[in-house]
């Protein structure tokens, strides 16, 4: 029944499809079980530090003290509450972005074609595949000439197989060349490529560098806290406090001094981030991605389409005689004028002739206007789609030419050899070779050489330059490797730099990130676009893949590089790696795939090929490298961000450990109560400390240049701007209490309020300066009033009175409080007003 005549054509109803996809589930590879929220739970309650909350809760609740046993379950719910929402809001944003990024495929429903996410995909379904798709289901191929897979995902084995009608494409694997269509005949876990992945054990993505690293920082952290906390329990002990009451100090000053919330602020943090990047139409496909764009030093593209508009026209013609003429029109419409020396005139035979070869040895196809579309469009390579533009301003008429010559065999464009061939019938029996492709391909040095110096010409104005050359032959000729052909002329091919393009370079330049230009351009073409970007001064070297291996030295300088085969791609990367440049490439061939994945960030076109989307880290939906620009901000912005958290929440740490060391020494042998800790931490660490990962990018984040990537994340003066932090906001709790202790008043309640506001006021000191015009952001303001309102709330209302054991202040009091406060805050945004950091001209 899947293989009748009418599913072969017309493929399944939508009804069926529906029908079939309720019976046999999505066509997906089991994806990891979201975790349960027990589960959730438990991972938080595993955390060292909460788990040595929940003992001391037990220990005081043996020793009757059921204040400071309230206060720890308070600490260790908030916490938990806290971690569990945020581990499921960075899920969902990952889960958003993998839809985002999900592979799609091209199947014909109802009789017309549909794009649709591969999951979709149901038995009976008519699949079509083009060069660079990920055969997204296992199918029975009805269709399949020419048509080579890459089959490395299933056998290991990376040398491309031929199948034809009657073989089966498995999941997974991908089409390198050709095209193909089948019927879907296993989807999801039945698939080739469900059977495999059933073997290997799907797991959720690892922690990011970043992440490790400040896992790291975390231990440092701990281990700094408890050796801190030991002294300051012999100290209470050798001072006569009871050893039970010291213990839980101790765990307590241990808990509130690291920053427990510092792997869920990170995780928000880059999800939150990645969502809003694929807001700009640039979407992350790992949080990894989001890091590492914040220091890419180095952008490698590719300039067709991410840097040109990708709408090609023939604007000169040269034909074998040196005749030169130059085409007019807009766009892909066949109205436009063929002039030579100037004057319009009508096309030559000569003209005609390489005109209706290109048409020939091309695959791509115009559309004509329709509906609310006023202008003509094109199906398939748009360079190819120029040429039978230029076929049409011929006046040749594209779809009788084609079919009064019908195509018998074809070797496919290949960046190799440059070339692509293809072979057809004439009606007198005998066969037309036709090749188009590089210059240096299709010509000879010797007998063509003023072709050549014209190819060079027309490489110069920016043109990409193509030879076509045919003949006719009296037996079938092997496209893959054709017999001599006569030169039938060159086109010039225009391909206009977006309007944006100067603006992307120049942001580009001004971010301290290197633009440099990959291509297998002629090396003209290249260095006419790179002088049009404003990357190329005149003199520079451009750097050819096509006269030997690039060297080290080329690689150092080069901005341009011509010639260029995908697999020297990875060798660029690989130089520029080692010295010691974080890389960002663009790719969308087949051919790109391990560039991209080699690649810092792989960055891949949304119109490119599904293996180089998904070999890619970041997916440019609208093929702008203008994006990534952005993208490089945010990630940034994000960067600012955690270190933005951790100077707040290290200061504090240091802050409390100091105060609790130095106490005894100044007549205060336990500065703070252990419920009164844990009470400033909660109010500090928790919900301001979330809200900063919300706060906008500094108004100079694209105008600085990129972190090292060897700096560590204290690195760059945060240690010391974290050490003066706590030292000054320990200063003034001290100060505070000493001078309460002399007058007689509450001295520990004092130090209580003083420690909790002096830290919120270092979070308003730490915020982002944002550009004009930014949104403030609400959620930190309104975070650390309510905190503030809290810690104030801790002292003046009886029931937490007898839960933390502090005492009443008066307004002055408090008022004394707030001010003295203010100063910690006050002196650090200072020092940063005046510490210009990394500007990009220095
Ligand atoms: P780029 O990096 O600019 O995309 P390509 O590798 O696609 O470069 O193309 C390199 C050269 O190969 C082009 O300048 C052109 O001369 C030739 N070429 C590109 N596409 C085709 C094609 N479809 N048929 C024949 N020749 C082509
Ligand atoms: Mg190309």
């Amino acid at each position: 029944m899947d293989s009748s005549t009418a599913t072969a054509t017309r493929g399944l109803t939508s009804a069926e499809a529906a029908a079939r996809l309720a019976g046999d589930g999505p066509n997906t590879v089991s994806a990891p079980a979201p975790r349960p929220l027990v589960a959730r739970v438990g991972r938080q309650l595993a955390d060292p530090l909460i788990a040595l909350l929940l003992v001391a809760a037990v220990v005081t609740a043996l020793l009757d003290d059921l204040p400071d046993t309230a206060v720890i379950l308070l600490v260790v719910t908030v916490n938990t509450l806290i971690g569990v929402v945020q581990e499921v809001r960075a899920d969902r944003a990952i889960a958003a972005l993998d839809q985002l990024a999900a592979p799609t495929a091209r199947v014909v429903r109802d009789g017309a074609d549909q794009i649709l996410p591969a999951a979709r995909l149901v038995r009976g379904d008519l699949v079509r595949l083009e060069a660079g798709d990920i055969v997204p289901a296992d199918l029975d191929l009805a269709d399949g000439q020419r048509a080579s897979f890459d089959e490395s995902a299933l056998t290991g084995e990376s040398v491309p197989v031929h199948r034809r009608a009657g073989d089966e494409a498995g999941a997974g694997t991908v089409l390198t060349s050709g095209r193909a269509t089948g019927l879907v005949v296993r989807t999801g876990a039945a698939s080739s490529l469900g059977r495999i992945s059933a073997l290997v054990a799907r797991t959720r993505p690892g922690p990011t560098p970043l992440q490790q690293r400040l896992a790291a920082l975390g231990r440092v952290l701990g281990g700094t806290a408890v050796a801190v906390s030991a002294v300051v329990f012999a100290l209470g002990v050798l001072a006569g406090e009871p050893v039970a009451r010291m213990a839980i100090t101790a765990v307590s000053l241990v808990v509130a001094a690291v920053p427990e919330s510092l792997p869920a602020v990170v995780t928000l943090a880059l999800a939150l981030g990645a969502r809003r990047m694929a807001r700009t139409r640039a979407i992350p496909r790992r949080l990894h991605a989001v890091e590492t764009l914040g220091s890419v030093t180095v952008i490698a593209s590719d300039k067709t389409g991410t840097l040109t508009q990708n709408r090609m026209s023939v604007q000169q013609a040269v034909t074998a005689d040196g005749t030169r003429y130059t085409v007019s029109g807009t766009g892909y419409s066949p109205d436009g004028e063929v002039r030579r020396d100037g004057e319009p005139v009508p096309a030559t035979d000569d003209l005609r002739d390489l005109a209706r070869a290109g048409l020939l040895c091309n695959d791509a196809e115009l559309i004509a206007p329709a509906g609310d579309r006023t202008d003509w469009t094109a199906a398939g390579d748009p360079m190819e789609a120029a040429l039978v533009t230029l076929a049409a301003r011929c006046r040749l008429d594209p779809a009788s030419e084609r079919t009064r010559v019908p195509r018998l065999a074809e070797h496919p464009f290949d960046q190799a050899t440059r070339r692509m061939t293809t072979v057809h019938a004439l009606s007198d029996g005998a066969f037309l070779v036709v090749s188009k492709g590089a210059p240096e391909s299709l010509l000879d040095a010797g007998p063509d050489s003023m072709l050549l110096d014209a190819a060079a010409e027309l490489a110069t104005d920016g043109l990409r330059v193509l030879a076509i050359s045919a003949a006719t032959v009296p037996t079938l000729p092997d496209p893959a490797d054709p017999p001599a052909l006569r030169v039938m002329g060159l086109v010039g091919i225009g391909d206009p730099l977006r309007d944006t393009a100067r603006d992307t370079a120049a942001a580009f330049e001004a971010a301290g990130v290197r633009l440099v230009l990959i291509t297998g351009d002629h090396p003209a073409t290249a260095a006419a676009i790179g002088a049009q970007l404003g990357i190329l001064a005149p003199g520079d070297p451009v750097a050819r893949g096509d006269l030997g291996p690039l060297t080290a030295d080329d690689i150092d300088r080069a901005r341009v590089y011509a010639r260029i085969q995908p697999e020297q791609k990875l060798d660029i990367i690989a130089e520029l790696q080692r010295r010691g440049d974080v890389v960002a490439m663009t790719g969308d061939g087949v051919n790109d795939a391990p560039a991209l994945r080699r690649a810092d960030i792989g960055v891949a076109m949304g119109g490119g090929t599904e293996v180089a989307r998904q070999a890619a880290e970041l997916v440019l939906v609208d093929d702008n490298l203008g994006t990534v620009a952005t993208a490089i901000g945010e990630g940034r912005r994000i960067y600012d961000n955690i270190r933005r958290f951790l100077r707040y929440a290290l200061s504090g740490g240091i802050a409390e450990l100091l105060v609790m060391l130095a106490g005894p020494f100044l007549g205060m042998p336990l500065p703070l109560l252990p419920g009164q800790l844990l009470w400033v931490n909660l109010l500090t660490h928790g919900i301001p400390g979330v809200a900063m990962g919300a706060e906008p990018a500094e108004a100079g984040v694209l105008r600085r240049r990129p972190r090292s990537p060897q700096e560590s994340v204290l690195g760059d003066g945060l240690l010391r701007s974290v050490l003066l932090g706590g030292l000054c906001v320990a200063a003034v709790v001290l100060a505070a209490g000493v001078t309460a202790h002399q007058l007689d008043r509450p001295w520990q309640s004092v130090m209580f309020v003083v420690l909790g506001l002096a830290q919120l006021g270092v979070a308003l000191a730490v915020r982002a300066t944002p550009g004009p015009g930014t949104k403030r952001n609400w959620s930190l303001l309104g975070a650390v009033a309510a905190s503030a309102v809290l810690q104030i709330a801790g002292v003046l209302l009886a029931p937490l009175q007898s839960l933390l054991g502090t005492e009443s202040l008066t307004l002055a009091e408090l008022s004394a409080c707030a001010a003295v406060s203010l100063v910690p805050g006050a002196a650090l945004r200072l020092t940063t007003l005046w510490s210009v950091r990394r500007p990009a001209d220095t």
